[in-house]
C-alpha cells in the first residue's frame, strides 16, 4: 500500500502526522477511534474517506520570517516557534501554493520586511488564503502588527497582476503579542473583503475571520449525511447552533418550515445573515449569542423546536446548552463533532437525559491528520 512523504523531508511542521502511513490503513485507525469511542452508543457507519486525499485544503496560513536577508514565510515547526519554510504542501490547494509564492514575490518587489516579535519590528506578521474550490476566487488576508502599511496599493497592484483570480485582499491587524493569528480590526486593501463559494448548491460569502470548513469535497458529504439523518418533511422548526456562516442551515432550510441560527463570532454571524439574502432564502435568521445563553432562554420561554443541529468548536458543547436542550426536548438532534472525546462526554449526558443514539457517521475530513469528525444523530425516547 502506498504512503507519501512531505516534500520538506525532515523539516516537519507538524501538519501530517499520518502522512506516512497508507491511507487505507489511516481510514482503519479512524473507525476504530471512532467504535471506542461512541462504540458504546452505537456500531458507528463505515467512515467515508476521501478517493484523492491530497491537497484538499482550502484555507493555507504561514508566518513571515527573514531567511537570507528577503522575506520569506512558512509554518512554525511543532512545538517550537521556529519557521519551517512553506513548501508545496501535500494538503494545501495547489493553486494556493502558487498564490502564495507570487505573494511573497510582490512582498519582497515592495521591499516589505518581517515583523520581528522579540523587537518589536517589521511590517508582516502572517497571511492567510483561501481559496472557494467551485468559484475559484481566492482571498489574501496579510496581518500586520498596526495599522501602518506604506506600499499596500503597489502590493495589491503586484498581486493582482500575477494573480487576477485573488478577488479580495485584506489587511488584518493584530497588535497583539499572542499566538493568535488574526486581530479583531480589519481593512479591505481590495474588492469585497469576502470569497464566495458553492457549498450543496448554495453560494456563500466567507470573511477571513469566519470559520469555513476547510475540506469542499468531504464537507459537502458530511452535511448531505447530516441532513439525511435529520429526515425532515417541511414542516420543522430547526435551530443551527454554532452555525458559523450558516453552511447547514441554509442547505437545509428548502426542507424546512424555519431555522433559527446561533453564532458567537460576530463577523460569522453577519456572513450568515448575507448568506441567507443572497441565497433568497426568507425563513432562516441568525442570531449573535453564545449558544448556552440562547437554548437557556428558549428554554425557560417555554419555545420549542423539533430538530437541533450542534457543530459545536472542540471543547464540545457547553453544560449550560445540554441541559437546555434537554428542557427543550427536541424530538431529533444531530450533532456534528470535530473531537469525539467531548462528543463522548457530551452524549453521556444526553443520553442519561432522555436521547438515544440512533446512527453514528465518521468521516474523514482531515485526511494525514489524527482527525475525525463524526455525525451522530439522537432522537428522544419516549417517555
Ligand atoms: N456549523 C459551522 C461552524 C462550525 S465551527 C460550519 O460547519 O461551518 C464552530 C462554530 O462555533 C464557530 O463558528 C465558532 O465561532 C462558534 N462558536 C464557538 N463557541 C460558541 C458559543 N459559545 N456559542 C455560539 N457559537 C460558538
Amino acid at each position: 500500500m502506498k504512503s507519501y512523504s512531505c516534500p520538506a523531508k525532515a523539516r516537519h511542521c507538524g501538519g501530517c502526522p499520518l502522512l506516512d502511513l497508507p491511507y487505507p490503513e489511516q481510514l482503519r485507525q479512524k473507525q476504530q477511534q471512532a467504535k471506542a469511542l461512541l462504540g458504546d452508543f452505537c456500531e458507528p457507519l463505515p467512515i467515508l474517506g476521501m478517493e484523492d486525499p491530497l491537497h484538499y485544503r482550502n484555507k493555507a496560513i504561514a508566518t513571515f520570517t527573514t531567511r537570507h536577508g528577503r522575506l520569506d514565510c512558512g509554518l512554525y515547526e511543532e512545538g517550537s516557534h521556529r519557521v519551517v519554510p512553506f513548501q508545496d504542501c501535500l494538503l494545501v490547494d495547489r493553486r494556493l501554493a502558487e498564490i502564495l509564492h507570487a505573494v511573497l514575490d510582490a512582498a519582497n518587489r515592495c521591499r516589505f520586511s518581517a515583523y520581528d516579535e522579540d523587537r518589536r519590528s517589521g511590517l508582516l506578521r502572517h497571511l492567510l488564503l483561501r481559496r472557494g474550490v467551485e468559484t475559484g476566487e481566492c482571498s489574501v488576508t496579510v496581518v500586520t502588527p498596526s495599522s501602518f502599511f506604506p506600499g499596500s496599493r503597489e502590493f495589491v497592484r503586484l498581486l493582482r497582476t500575477a494573480c487576477p483570480d485573488v478577488t479580495t485582499v485584506v489587511q488584518n491587524i493584530n497588535p497583539r503579542r499572542t499566538s493568535a493569528v488574526l486581530g479583531d480590526q480589519e481593512k479591505v486593501l481590495y474588492g469585497r473583503g469576502y470569497i464566495l463559494d458553492t457549498l450543496c448548491g448554495k453560494r456563500f460569502g466567507i470573511g477571513s475571520r469566519a470559520f469555513y470548513q476547510i475540506n469542499h469535497t468531504q464537507t459537502e458529504r458530511l452535511y448531505r449525511t447530516a441532513i439525511d439523518f435529520a429526515g425532515l418533511t417541511g414542516t420543522e422548526r430547526v435551530i443551527d447552533a454554532y452555525c458559523g456562516i450558516g453552511t447547514i442551515g441554509l442547505i437545509a432550510a428548502d426542507r424546512v418550515k424555519e431555522v433559527l441560527g446561533v453564532e458567537l463570532n460576530p463577523e460569522a454571524v453577519r456572513n450568515a445573515g448575507r448568506n441567507a439574502r443572497s441565497n433568497g432564502i426568507k425563513n432562516a435568521r441568525f442570531l449573535h449569542a453564545d449558544a448556552g445563553d440562547l437554548m437557556t432562554q428558549m428554554a425557560k420561554a417555554g419555545e420549542h423546536a423539533d430538530l437541533v443541529f450542534l457543530d459545536p468548536p472542540r471543547a464540545g458543547a457547553s453544560e449550560a446548552f445540554l441541559n437546555a436542550l434537554l428542557h427543550l426536548a427536541a424530538p431529533r438532534v444531530v450533532y456534528i463533532s470535530c473531537n469525539p472525546e467531548t462528543q463522548r462526554r457530551d452524549l453521556t449526558l444526553l443520553t442519561a437525559g432522555g436521547y438515544r443514539v440512533d446512527q453514528i457517521q465518521p468521516v474523514d475530513l482531515f485526511p494525514h491528520t489524527k482527525h475525525v469528525e463524526t455525525i451522530v444523530l439522537l432522537q428522544r425516547e419516549a417517555l
